[in-house]
């Protein structure tokens, strides 16, 4: 059963439409991303699936039933990390998810804040007040304050907006931990890397619509575009672009130096044949890198606009 499905969602301020028309439901268990640029809405998006903001228009059900925002069953199901860090600077991590647990009333808080402090990777700077952390660990202690009371869905706002890379690296590593234990994630973020590492599923979103949807596989399939095969060879390049040309799959094969580089739809199940004809005339092949089109060619096609022009 879908833990989060939302339809129809709609939300304007005066004459601006910052939320349009937009529908996706979250599977128990899955990482789905919303993927779009600065201002496309996914940030008001998630402000009303997690009841901080009163939508114009549609539904949303949690776990099947139609949710009440800031009914109490609606806080203890979701874990929400918003982009501002809320935490109190002059106590230490420690501290900080010791009043939210009091707040959650959990019984085993002790217990529960340790593990929390393990997943967002902070054991060794538990005891530490939180205005002395980077400001990474103070996102990765946020992340903690919304896992205290083991959500089923957690809800994060770009959480590596603006953080140090071994942060990055952590919150990325936290989440697809808790991704397989069972926990469903609502992703949100405009850099394209992190929706392919994470994500099962992905939304693009731009202009407060839902543009396009679905697994990486499916999005880049839109695309229609061939994945890129580079083969690194000993020998001649021009006699082995000779050879890959006739394989009737490949679209183009072109050499320069001692590099061929072909394209050709579904590369992956093709190497075997691929590498036969380049060594047919005995050149070497030293070395292949296939390349497929990434979730930033999909958002090129679906809007015509690169995702990081905004
Ligand atoms: P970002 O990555 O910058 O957070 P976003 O995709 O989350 O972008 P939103 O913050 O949801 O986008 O904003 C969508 C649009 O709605 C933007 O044009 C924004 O300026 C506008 N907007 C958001 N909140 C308000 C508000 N309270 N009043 C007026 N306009 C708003």
């Amino acid at each position: 059963m879908a833990t989060l499905t939302c339809s129809g969602l709609r939300k304007t301020y005066g004459d601006l439409v910052a939320v349009a028309d937009v529908g996706f439901h979250v599977d128990e268990g899955e990482t789905y991303g919303l993927l779009g640029p600065n201002g496309a809405g996914k940030t008001t998006t998630i402000s009303m699936l997690v009841g901080l903001l009163r939508a114009d228009g549609g539904t949303i059900e949690l776990d099947g039933a139609p949710m009440h925002p800031g009914a109490r069953d609606v806080k203890a199901r979701v874990g929400y990390v918003p982009q501002e860090i809320a935490l109190y600077p002059d106590l230490t991590g420690r501290e900080n998810l010791a009043f939210f647990a009091r707040l959650h009333r959990l019984e085993d808080a002790a217990a529960r804040i340790d593990e929390v402090l393990e997943v967002t990777g902070l054991r060794d700077r538990a005891d530490d007040r939180v205005d002395e952390y980077s400001g990474g660990m103070q996102r990765r202690c946020n992340i903690g304050v919304a896992l205290l009371h083991r959500p089923r869905l957690l809800v994060l706002d770009e959480p590596t907006v603006g953080v140090d890379p071994q942060s990055r690296d952590a919150i990325l590593a936290a989440v697809e931990d808790l991704a397989g234990s069972g926990v469903s994630v609502l992703y949100t973020t405009h850099y394209m890397e992190e929706a392919e590492r994470l994500c099962d599923r992905v939304g693009i979103i731009d202009h407060g619509s839902l543009v396009a949807e679905g697994t990486r596989r499916e999005l880049v399939a839109l695309v229609g575009q061939d994945d890129s095969v580079l083969l690194e060879v000993d020998g001649s390049a021009e006699a082995v672009a000779a050879a890959l040309a006739e394989v009737p799959e490949v679209a183009t094969a072109t050499a320069s130096g001692h590099r061929v580089e072909c394209n050709v739809a579904r590369a992956g199940e093709r190497l075997p044949e691929l590498l036969a004809a380049a060594t047919r005339d005995g050149a070497v092949v030293m070395g292949v890198t296939v390349t497929e089109p990434d979730l930033e060619s999909v958002f090129l096609h679906v809007t015509g606009r690169a995702l990081r022009d905004h």
